[in-house]
């Protein structure tokens, strides 16, 4: 393939990618966003492998690469639960650095690349910038893997004078800097390369571990953000155009996503960086004293489906119980059944609910419910007054009122659905547990307030089959 026709390509694919963003930003329009994605990433593909730059002598190489790391990603893409999909998510942005560190290591040590002056300087400057961006995404996804799976703690780990430690981090990471560019060969410079890694790499871990279980929404994006910059830092480091392009596409489009996060959350970004906001996740609600924190009633399934009988307005409010559950379909059911005997059913929709972003949207879209009834937290919170009944699937830390009245909660300041403003609220989930942020949550114990006690698919079941009958 002529260098003219690869060039021509890259544009064809940066285009399908632009369209394909634009595309994801709307349920409706979703599908072709992928279909474009995936046509983009087809003609990237083929134009690298068969451009220029590749001799013929590369090409098993690469075709075998591609069969292993294909296979895997198949593989891993049929057997994943929807809910581990937040987690296969950071795992991927994981990857991403580790292909960014060694590709900048490979271009260090290749003799073939022969540069001098402002050109080396630069190409050098490329690779430390882009190791170092690297090195914290891979090692920064991997502890939110963990977190997200739950084999690491929710809990911030908060060091004593962890600011000044990653300050020390960062000079020595300049100063390194400076020695690395310097050096005159390379057995000189491959030590200050070395030490910045483990330093980014230590750096990422201690940034993530000491996020609070509340925060993850925002490291979540945040990571996507820099896994972006790590592939524009290996286009940089590659000349590769496209890479940089896309890279910065990424890294720019998840910017966006965690200044929404942030916002949705009300936090600013260096707070969040900084860290500590909510604690472990999944501790029994209770008092220091570990005394119940106050009277709750509790409600069966049948008596719910009467509630909803005889509402006229209903919200609904999923959340990570509901993915858990897999209960999408029921609520579908459910939604139907309600809306054909004449109530308004709607969806309210916390911009954090789940454990990633738009879960419960892709959930719903999954469940064929129609769009229009599917409304953000902005657009529907005014309306919890006028609602008979609020009905929240698995969701904890998005409807607790703690983060509105007690300024001493972890989550404090972080916007909520108001569910207890309805006549009555219908609570849905398995036990007293608390949500990912690991707080309290004074909804249960309020006096318009229910519990449905049991997994939402069953429970839900259950309240399908009272209604019909
Ligand atoms: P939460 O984690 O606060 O609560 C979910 C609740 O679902 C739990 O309290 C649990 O209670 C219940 N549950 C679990 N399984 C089932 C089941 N099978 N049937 C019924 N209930 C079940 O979820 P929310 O959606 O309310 O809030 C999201 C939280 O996740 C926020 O703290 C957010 O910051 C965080 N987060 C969000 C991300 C995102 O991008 N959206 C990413 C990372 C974190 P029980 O065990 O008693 O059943």
């Amino acid at each position: 393939m002529s260098s003219s026709l690869a060039t021509v390509s890259y544009i064809g694919a940066t285009i399908l990618f632009i369209l394909s963003l634009g595309g994801l930003s709307n349920p409706e329009t979703s599908r072709r966003g992928n279909l474009y994605g995936i046509i983009g990433m087809t003609i990237a593909v083929l134009a690298t492998v068969f451009g220029p730059r590749v001799t013929a002598a590369g090409i098993p190489w690469i075709v075998g690469a591609m069969v292993v790391g294909g296979s895997i990603g198949l593989y891993a893409a049929r057997t994943v639960q929807m809910t581990q999909m937040p987690e296969l998510v950071a795992l991927m942005h994981s990857l991403v650095g580790l292909a960014a560190c060694l590709v900048g290591f490979a271009s260090y040590v290749d003799t073939s690349i022969v540069l001098t002056g402002a050109e080396k300087t630069i190409h050098e400057i490329e690779i430390y910038v882009g190791i170092l961006i690297g090195a914290v995404t891979f090692s920064g996804s991997v502890i939110a893997f963990g977190k997200l799976s739950g084999k690491i703690g929710g809990k911030p780990l908060l060091l004593p004078a962890r600011h000044w430690i990653n300050l020390l981090g960062l000079l020595v990471v300049i100063w390194y800097g400076r020695e690395f560019v310097q050096a005159h060969d390379m057995a000189s410079g491959i030590v200050p390369l070395i030490v910045m890694t483990v330093i980014s790499l230590l750096f990422g871990i201690h940034m993530v571990m000491a996020i609070g279980g509340a925060d993850m929404p925002v490291v979540v994006s945040m990571l996507n953000s820099y896994s972006g910059w790590a592939a524009a830092a290996t286009g940089f480091m590659l000349s590769n155009d496209l890479l940089i392009v896309t890279g910065a596409l990424v890294g720019s489009s998840g910017a966006i996503l965690s200044y929404i996060m942030c916002r949705a959350m009300n936090r600013n970004f260096i707070s969040v960086i900084a860290g500590g906001f909510g604690t472990g996740g999944g501790a029994p609600a209770a008092k220091a004293d570990g005394q119940p924190a106050g009277e709750v009633t509790p409600i069966s399934a049948v008596e719910t489906a009467e509630l909803l009988r005889e509402a006229k307005n209903v919200i609904i409010v999923p959340g990570y119980g509901m993915a858990v559950a897999q209960a999408q379909h029921t609520v579908f059911e459910i939604t139907r059944h309600l809306r054909e005997k004449g109530v308004n059913v709607r969806f309210g929709i916390h911009p954090v609910a789940g454990r990633m972003p738009g879960h419960m949207n892709v959930l719903l879209a999954e469940a064929k419910v129609p769009y229009d009834i599917v409304l953000e937290m902005d657009e529907i919170n005014e309306d919890f007054p006028d609602t008979d009944v609020s009905m929240v699937i698995g969701a904890n830390d998005i409807v607790n009122p703690a983060a509105q009245d007690d300024p001493t909660s972890p989550i404090a300041g972080m916007p909520v659905l108001e569910v207890w403003k309805a006549k009555t609220s219908i609570v849905m989930k398995r036990s007293m547990a608390s949500g990912y942020a690991g707080v309290d949550n004074p909804l249960f114990y309020k006096e318009n307030n229910r519990m449905l006690f049991g997994d939402a698919k069953k429970m839900l079941d259950e309240v399908l089959s009272a209604l019909k009958s």
